[in-house]
């Protein structure tokens, strides 16, 4: 390549880049797709069932209590099963478990069933393989992941989405910088005020109101825990690394946000992107 060819080249990659940066977190449009609980009144009243163990619980009940400070959020937190592993959705309800699930390259997952146009089911899954790796066994990087894949369940995505940096001060965000995004922002409150305050849905929905929905019966979906299992890539991250995932279940649309360790990037980079 001639030098001026490569010259103009670069420039054409800073320019985009430069617009990409000013475009990227703040007016942050972050819903996950259209994804959302139906409500008859704005008020996501489905139960959070803690399946975790260990150190889990209390950091499950730091992520409830955070969203629950949304107008838009009234989650009873309820203890599950000790620990299964698989997570199994249950109708009505967002399920969070944590276990070993091995060095498949992820922090933590959150998976929903959607069914109607609207979310039915939603599951977290936190992986210890990482939270208990020096990398990541800090109560900060806990809090991160618990916080953002609660979050999804509930229909938001991330502000950014570049490793790299640290824009925000929210727990959707991707970073390799976690202090300070422990927790939500105001930006994740608006967002949710987007979503659940301009829509309201008739009938039997799963947000049931803000009431307490009755016990949803057992789906017998799994999240899995790898892309054989997730399915068919349809979101990327700023890496071009697939990061969600949709698959048919049962009659169901079931739809997989995946947070990569940071450290797993290079790699997968090198491999496949
Ligand atoms: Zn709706
Ligand atoms: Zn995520």
């Amino acid at each position: 390549m001639k030098y001026n060819q490569k010259f103009a080249r670069l420039t054409v990659i800073a320019a985009s880049s430069a617009v990409a940066l000013a475009a990227m977190p703040i007016l942050a449009n972050h819903s996950w797709s259209n994804y959302h609980w139906a409500t008859t009144n704005g008020i996501v009243g489905i139960p959070v069932v803690d399946n975790t163990s260990g150190e889990w619980p209390a950091r499950i009940g730091i992520a409830v209590a955070d969203w629950n400070k949304s107008s838009h959020i009234n989650s009873q937190l309820e203890s599950g099963a000790a620990n299964p592993r698989r997570c199994s959705m249950v109708q009505n309800t967002i399920q969070v478990c944590n276990a070993g699930y091995g060095y498949t390259g992820w922090l933590g997952i959150a998976s929903i069933s959607l069914s109607g146009g609207h979310i039915i089911a939603g599951s977290t899954k936190l992986n210890d393989t990482y939270f208990s790796s020096p990398s990541y066994a800090d109560e900060v990087w806990k809090q991160l992941v618990a916080c953002q894949e609660i979050g999804h369940d509930y229909g938001l995505t991330h502000q950014n989405e570049d490793f790299s940096t640290d824009l925000t001060n929210s727990c959707m965000e991707y970073t390799s910088l976690p202090a300070g995004n422990d927790h939500p922002d105001q930006h994740d409150y608006d967002q949710l005020n987007v979503i659940y305050g301009s829509h309201t849905d008739s009938g039997s929905g799963g947000g049931s109101g803000g009431g307490k929905p009755g016990k949803g019966k057992p789906l017998g979906i799994d999240p899995g825990n790898n892309p054989n299992e997730w399915g068919t890539a349809i979101g990327f991250n700023a890496r071009g690394k697939a990061n969600v995932f949709t698959r048919n279940v049962n009659g169901y649309t079931v739809v997989t946000h995946v947070t990569w360790a940071p450290d797993s990037m290079q790699a997968d980079h090198v491999r496949q992107f």
